[in-house]
């Protein structure tokens, strides 16, 4: 009798050699400004998986039919963050390399920078959609330039501050109002702001930026810095159907710190939105 032995990866993930598609964990916390934990995020989310169909009602596509890997977590000692940052853009540059489309997920948002800015060293007319509670553009947080809090700001630093818009933001200091009010990125998190926004992005590559918080926490409690006030599941699955057909260039889907959410939902909620993901990943523009 063969017997099938269940790997502890993703749901549904081929060998790296066969895939389109490489989710990978960048599972660090070491800037989190309020409650760490999203180092824990790698496994949760896995085993989260295991808990869900790979078929997604809202765009009636199966994971099973879609060649992706998950090569599990990147090594990402705490502590060392320039190492972290380093570790992080080799790893994505090699895996841009094999022509795959990466997706990051798990850790805090700081790790979305060595991402965009691979995406953009590849596409020089990239456009980076952010979706999230917190404005991260603070020019510093305690005298740092580098954290969750203030990487988009760094992100906009070396791309142009034109190439960004933000959804779903609710809080920030007076200093990331003023300069999101500067440079125009906020839009609110609505299906006509978004479709609108895409609209006048046409054929260009598209990099999406996704901070979990920006989903209310009375849905999604397991994360670092919980802001009230956010979007509801069906809004933000609604959301990410309109990228289908884009020509999505890489994404990522950040900040779970599973141990504050003891339900487990938060995890799932993170394993779902990662299935939503890879299905447009694979229903991408080229
Ligand atoms: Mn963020
Ligand atoms: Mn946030």
């Amino acid at each position: 009798m063969a017997h099938e032995f269940v790997l502890p990866l993703f749901l549904g993930s081929r060998e790296p050699d066969e895939a389109d598609i490489a989710l990978f964990g960048v599972c660090w916390d070491g800037t989190s400004s309020y409650k760490a934990g999203s180092r824990f995020a790698g496994f949760a989310v896995r085993e989260a998986s295991f808990g869900m169909e790979e078929f997604s009602f809202y765009q009636q596509q199966s994971l099973l039919d879609v060649p992706f890997c998950d090569y599990g977590d990147l090594f990402l000692p705490p502590g060392q963050k320039e190492r972290v940052l380093a570790d992080v853009a080799s790893a994505v540059a090699e895996i841009r390399a094999k022509g795959q489309f990466p997706l990051g997920f798990g850790g805090e948002h700081l790790m979305a920078y060595p991402l965009i800015m691979a995406a953009f060293e590849a596409h020089p007319d990239l456009a980076v959609i952010h979706m999230d509670a917190h404005a991260d553009l603070r020019p510093e947080l305690w005298d740092d330039p580098w954290t969750h809090a203030t990487f988009l700001g760094r992100v906009a630093d070396r791309i142009g501050w034109d190439r960004i818009t933000q959804f779903g933001i609710r809080s920030g200091s007076r200093e990331e109002w003023e300069l999101a009010q500067a440079h125009g990125t906020l839009r609110p998190f609505t299906v006509d702001a978004l479709a609108a926004h895409l609209k006048t992005l046409g054929d260009r590559p598209i990099y999406l930026t996704l901070d979990m918080d920006v989903l209310d926490p009375s849905l999604y409690p397991g994360t670092g810095t919980p802001e009230p006030g956010g979007i509801t599941w069906d809004l933000l699955v609604a959301g990410l159907k309109l990228l289908k057909g884009h020509r999505l260039v890489g994404g990522d889907c950040l900040e779970l710190a599973p141990h504050y959410d003891p339900t487990g939902v938060s995890a799932m909620t993170m394993a779902k939105t990662l299935r939503e993901i890879i299905l447009l990943a694979h229903q991408r523009a080229r």
